[in-house]
């Protein structure tokens, strides 16, 4: 049996070949809807930074997007050589390491600026429960303060972009953790509650977590063997209810 896979657009195409019954006979086209859409891909532009940086993402799809600008100097250069065009930024929240490049970025390419605290270069406002479009998906902002008070995440049906306020992995935790809280203007409490508002408006479907640090984690909700997005949301939150310091150097 071959299988094969064309992707249309949003939809996706899968072929099944029976070898032995030739190409003209045996052929069964199905044709799904794309919940997950393969024609964008997500690039961690960060990725070899010899600086601290946040997770810069670059979305590629039919609206080339950035989450994030992180503090790696030329990454302007690498979504460049990436990307015919960049469409938008969208911040999860504006501490340094998470802008430290935006003016480069922005310098470089037309894209408008998203984000949900003020900005001199904000084009558009992030507003809790409105839809933005991030590669060929559609994504609901959800308002998640507590590591900082302009934190938003990026709530999609397969997908998750969750900024600093719930990592996979950090020097604290290697599955399921959460943003610092014990600076000025931070708050533990009003992190536990975005992780619970967060938990409440997840799809079941999400299947991936792209964090603003540490690694991205893939997790099907139907596998047994590993666990889910939400039950590394979980486990962070309970982490958090904790209330006890995560560690003396927490960096983000
Ligand atoms: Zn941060």
């Amino acid at each position: 049996m071959i299988s094969s896979v064309v992707i249309l657009g949003g939809v996706t195409l899968q072929r099944q070949l029976t070898i032995s019954e030739g190409y003209d006979e045996g052929e069964d086209w199905t044709v799904y809807p794309s919940k997950q859409s393969y024609t964008m891909d997500i690039h961690a532009v960060t990725a070899d930074a010899e600086v601290f940086t946040c997770n810069a993402y670059l979305v590629s799809g039919d609206r080339p997007v950035l989450i994030d600008a992180g503090a790696m100097p030329g990454v302007a250069d690498i979504i460049n050589n990436t990307v015919d065009n960049l469409e938008a930024v969208y911040l999860t929240h504006q501490h340094t390491d998470h802008v430290a490049q935006l003016d480069a970025v922005l310098d470089q390419f037309d894209a408008e600026l998203y984000a949900y605290n003020d900005h001199p270069r904000r084009d558009g406002t992030l507003v809790d429960g409105d839809t933005v479009e991030i590669g060929d998906e559609l994504f609901e902002i959800v308002y998640t303060p507590g590591h900082a008070s302009d934190h938003v995440a990026f709530v999609g049906d397969t997908r998750v972009f969750s900024g600093d306020v719930v990592v996979y992995n950090d020097g604290a935790f290697d599955d399921g953790s959460f943003g610092r809280t014990d600076m000025t203007g931070q708050s533990r409490e009003q992190l536990i509650k975005s992780l619970q508002r967060l938990l409440e408006r997840l799809p079941q479907t999400v299947e991936e977590l792209y964090a603003g640090h540490g690694d991205i984690y893939r997790g099907s909700p139907e596998d047994d063997t590993t666990d889910s997005v939400k039950t590394i949301i979980e486990r962070a939150l309970m982490r958090a209810e904790r209330r006890e310091p995560k560690y003396s150097n927490n960096w983000f």
